[in-house]
């Protein structure tokens, strides 16, 4: 059952009370403190009266039929069409973040935007004749709730359930979304000094989510977006190959990306020599199905 409408959303899940009206959520590793009639580091999660609730559920901010190798995914249902949805909001702060206008959009935004239940959004899937549902564009985690309920809904209805995610969840909420996904394109972006220097994030919370997917039998494909200059050393790149091979396996099917500059990076386009030189260093460390992307 949908839970009860309100004008800020619906209760969130994964937080506790904390003295003075302040709440502290649990859905990710970031594990904000929120006083009251503020929001979270996401911009997802607000605090009203000493309760937390999720603005974006119910709220895309994004609906698209796409083809499943745009999100991508190149070894799971090839040649599919996918029914791709996200809301607004992000729990990284990557300096170089590709889609800024829906992750880091303005706190408040989705209260604008016209509401659409879990059970209307499969039900547009299935109309469309899409095979899937994919979690996509903004961060999946920040509507983790609302994700949930179109998953649990898909999957009764035979859908597909595709996450598209940077992978940056708790384990406790990953445990309740985690074994609903069919297929996840986990985006891992450079060794653990690159997330704190870029994302104000950190990396092994991402490989236990990968982890954790995988130990759910999910198919599982990783991309790396690549910034020339950043995160494209090949030294780095050996190092970050071995510790992917020793926590995924060498079966796991690696993306390498080009970036553009966007938002508060202004780096120059990643060169294909790059991509091809890193996807010559997978293969040649065992990995046996590497593809690029954003290439032309
Ligand atoms: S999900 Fe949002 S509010 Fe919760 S800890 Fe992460 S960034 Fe903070």
């Amino acid at each position: 059952m949908a839970p009860p409408k309100r004008d800020f959303g619906s209760e969130a899940r994964w937080w506790t009370s904390l003295p003075g009206g302040a709440v502290e959520c649990g859905l990710c590793p970031r594990r904000c403190r929120v006083s009251d009639g503020e929001y979270g580091f996401c911009r997802a999660r607000v605090n009203r009266g000493g309760r937390f609730f999720s603005e974006v559920w119910g709220r895309p901010a994004a609906v698209h039929i796409d083809p499943i190798e745009k999100k991508p995914f190149n070894w799971y249902m090839p040649g599919s069409r996918v029914f791709s949805i996200g809301t607004f909001g992000c729990n990284l702060g990557c300096v170089f973040c590709q889609n800024h206008e829906l992750s880091r959009a303005e706190a408040g935004a989705s209260a604008t935007l016209e509401e659409a239940s879990p059970a209307a959004v499969v039900s547009s899937a299935i109309a469309a004749g899409c095979p899937a549902i994919a979690f996509t564009y903004n961060e999946p985690t920040v509507f983790a709730e609302y994700a949930i309920e179109m998953a649990k809904l898909a999957r009764q209805r035979g859908l597909a359930t595709l996450l598209v995610s940077n992978g940056y969840i708790s384990d406790e909420a990953a445990a309740e979304f985690y074994p609903l996904i069919s297929a996840a394109n986990i985006d891992i972006k450079g060794d653990d000094a690159f997330y704190r220097r870029m994302c104000g994030g950190e990396l092994s919370p991402v490989l236990a989510a990968c982890r954790r997917l995988l130990s759910h039998g999910s198919h599982l494909e990783v991309t790396n977006l690549v910034l020339p200059g950043e995160n494209d050393d090949p030294g780095q790149v050996a190092l970050w190959l071995e510790v992917l091979a020793a926590e995924l396996g060498v079966e796991v099917p690696l993306h390498f990306s080009a970036s553009f500059a966007a938002y508060h990076y202004y780096g120059r386009p990643t060169p294909r020599a790059t991509l091809e030189r890193m996807a010559g260093q997978a293969a040649a460390r065992g990995f046996k199905r590497v593809a690029l992307g954003n290439v032309f």
